[in-house]
């Protein structure tokens, strides 16, 4: 007899190219399909429960089925689900634009809208370029990326990526842009690691400045190469470097942002302001795709003319869709409201007790945290590690997604002590 799960992973299968996958993997593997979430649950067709650890690939803050967004959204369905954004305007784009300038770092006061991560990478890419061009300075074209970078899967952004299994089909579609040390990688303590990859930027900038239009980095963690955690230092010193250069910061915080890293962004921590600051997957607490470029008032005038050409002409057909910015401004709401980012530091001290547990484990190394993330290696001989550990977390109700022998814990905000508490225990049990 099949279940209305085999019905659904047979027929998506035969009809869905799932993103990220290689889709033989699931003549072994199955896919699981999922009919409802609640709070920090999805659930599937037979009522299985899965804790979603990974808030759904980094984008879930305040749960699934979140009360308080969902009446935002069914409110802006009633009244205007979407109007274009070039020659028109509305509220949910506005008051987004203006609260999210209150609460970036300060100068950062103009938002461009697109619909993901990877598209508001472009966005800050070429933004960058044009403004060097508009300012007569032509020759400001390349970038400069750390080793390990991860920055979307566009060819833009996939040429300021880092990930060889990602880029290496492509390679000749990309630009040829500059590598410099990751602060997160190397010997010595992440002083010293900050100090080094900071000294090799320098070296980098001073023989290469002249051509550079921007440096992209992922503040404070650089997730998709295996959450790996780096000193807020080096923002600064690379914010200095910059500056020294005339080459514009752009500070990813893609995943980052809204409070992932312990503040509400994560620049805040090294108390700098990028030129460009890219916001995406939590910004609407996963539930509509929505991406925001801020800005600031010098870049935005480079812009500003008569001439059209000199204006920027990039679109999306869905850019500052009104559903997608109510969404985002129901998120900010609850962080106000429930103080989300000082809550959040609470959670993170009570479980000290919990991460100890991990930490005793003989398997377990190199356990760290940058606010809501948890993340170690696990020593295992396995080749295929996070495939089969993957699927143990699934056999115990847990979703769990590593990264190489990196397994981490990014779970939405919402999760109680309890479910922090089940999520060690499956890990415990499996490594
Ligand atoms: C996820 C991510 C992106 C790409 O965002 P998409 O919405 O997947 O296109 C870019 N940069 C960082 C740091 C990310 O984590």
């Amino acid at each position: 007899m099949t279940s209305a799960n085999d019905e659904w992973l047979a027929r998506s299968r035969a009809a869905v190219w799932h993103p990220c996958t290689q889709m033989k993997v699931h003549e072994a593997l199955p896919l699981v399909p999922i009919a409802r979430g609640e709070g920090a649950w999805l659930v599937d067709f037979d009522g299985r429960r899965y804790l979603d650890a990974v808030s759904s690939w980094w984008v879930n803050l305040f749960g699934h089925a979140n009360p308080r967004i969902n009446a935002a959204l069914h409110a802006q369905l009633d009244t205007l689900e979407h109007a274009m954004l070039a020659g028109f305007t509305h509220a949910p784009a506005v008051e987004l634009a203006e609260r999210l300038a209150t609460l970036a770092p300060a100068g950062l006061g103009h938002a461009f809208y697109a619909s993901d991560g990877a598209s508001a990478v472009e966005i800050a890419l070429k933004m960058s370029v044009h403004y060097w061009r508009n300012r007569g300075q032509p020759h400001k074209r390349r970038f400069v990326h750390l080793a390990g970078s991860y920055h979307g899967e566009t060819l833009g952004a996939l040429a300021v990526t880092d990930v060889a299994i990602f880029r290496d089909a492509y390679g000749p579609l990309l630009g040829a842009h500059a590598t410099v040390p990751s602060p997160a990688a190397g010997d010595g303590d992440a002083l010293e690691r900050s100090a080094r990859a900071a000294a090799g930027l320098a070296r980098h900038l001073a023989v290469h400045g002249r051509e550079t239009a921007a440096l992209i980095v992922e503040p404070l963690v650089q997730g998709a190469a295996g959450m790996r955690m780096y000193d807020a230092s080096y923002l600064a010193a690379a914010s200095a470097l910059c500056a020294e250069h005339g080459v514009h910061l752009i500070a990813d915080e893609i995943m980052t942002g809204f409070g992932r890293t312990g503040t509400l962004f994560a620049c805040e921590q090294a108390g700098i302001r990028p030129d460009f600051l890219c916001l995406s997957k939590g910004i609407t607490g996963g539930y509509l795709p929505l991406s925001a470029v801020m800005t600031t008032d010098d870049v935005y005038a480079a812009f500003y003319d008569d001439d059209v050409a000199r204006g920027f002409l990039h679109s999306h057909s869905y850019t500052g869709n009104p559903l997608a910015c109510r969404a985002a401004l129901a998120v900010l709401d609850i962080f106000r409201d429930d103080d989300v980012v000082a809550a959040n530091r609470a959670a993170a001290a009570r479980r000290a007790p919990q991460r100890a547990r991990l930490a005793a484990h003989p398997r377990i190394a190199n356990l760290r945290r940058c606010g809501m993330i948890d993340a170690f290696e696990v020593t295992s001989a396995r080749p295929d590690f996070a495939r089969w550990f993957f699927g143990e977390a699934l056999a115990r109700n847990v979703l769990l997604r590593p990264i190489g022998n990196t397994v981490y814990f990014m779970p939405p905000y919402i999760l109680t002590d309890d479910e922090y508490a089940q999520l060690v225990d499956a890990v415990l049990a499996i490594a």
